[in-house]
């Protein structure tokens, strides 16, 4: 990693001496999700409604998954280290990113058997030469000590990009995007997956991608995602 990249800031791109990913100002910056948020959606309360409580959408519109956990906000350095990963090969920022995300997700973690990324088309995968969220799912398994299983969900469908869709044209658009394939299905019957991604928006991938590994046997299936967007409707200021 040293030999490959430089050792300037993920956040600012100012040197930083120790090959650190951030310096200290943009350290400070990142906004990590803390508790009090709902238990299931992990969506942060506005107001301080007390720990162990569920929020008024998880209960009107339960999610097919247990439980959604996210390390940070996405916005300002967050935003630039999500990005990082993903269009520009820095890599080296999944191991940080994972570490952000085994401490907020230690819940999920424990009730997991198997990790398992959402996956990219296969298309996509070429241009791209490789999957963020996978990168982020190896880290985590390592850094866990669970087992990442690299093929257990598919891509069925290149979807389009969600950047700048709202919450009902994403549904449609992932609708049926993602099968088990059937070498996995006895692997999967009965498991607890923790599922990975690197951004939560509106939620309609991580839902997606739960209902295809249920309906390929899995038991129950939990979110962990590097960043979450604060509130629906924000993700378009993002994108
Ligand atoms: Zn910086």
């Amino acid at each position: 990693m040293r030999l490959v990249y430089p050792p300037i800031c993920a956040g600012c791109g100012i040197m930083t001496g120790d090959h650190a990913a951030l310096c200290a100002v943009c350290w400070q910056s990142v906004r990590f999700i803390e508790r009090p948020y709902c238990e299931i959606t992990g969506a942060p309360f506005d107001h301080d409604r007390g720990e162990g409580l569920v929020s008024p959408e998880a209960i009107a519109r339960p999610p097919a998954y247990g439980k959604a956990r996210a390390a940070v906000f996405y916005d300002g350095v967050a935003r630039k280290i999500a990005q990082g990963l993903k269009y520009s090969d820095r890599a080296d920022l999944a191991e940080m990113m994972a570490a952000w995300m085994v401490r907020a997700g230690r819940d999920v973690i424990d009730d997991s058997d198997v990790i398992i990324a959402v996956p990219l088309h296969r298309r996509r995968l070429f241009s791209r030469h490789y999957n963020q969220s996978a990168e982020l799912a190896r880290a985590v398994a390592r850094l866990s000590g669970k087992r990442f299983l690299p093929a257990g969900l598919h891509r069925v469908r290149a979807t389009e990009r969600q950047v700048g869709l709202g919450l009902r044209a994403r549904q449609d658009n992932v609708r049926g995007a993602f099968r088990t394939p059937e070498t996995q299905k006895a692997r999967l019957f009965g498991v607890r997956i923790l599922l990975v991604d690197d951004v939560l928006t509106t939620g309609a991938t991580v839902e997606a991608a739960t209902r295809a590994l249920k309906r390929g046997g899995a038991g129950e299936v939990n979110v962990l995602t590097f960043a979450r967007v604060a509130r629906s409707g924000e993700e378009t200021l993002y994108a």
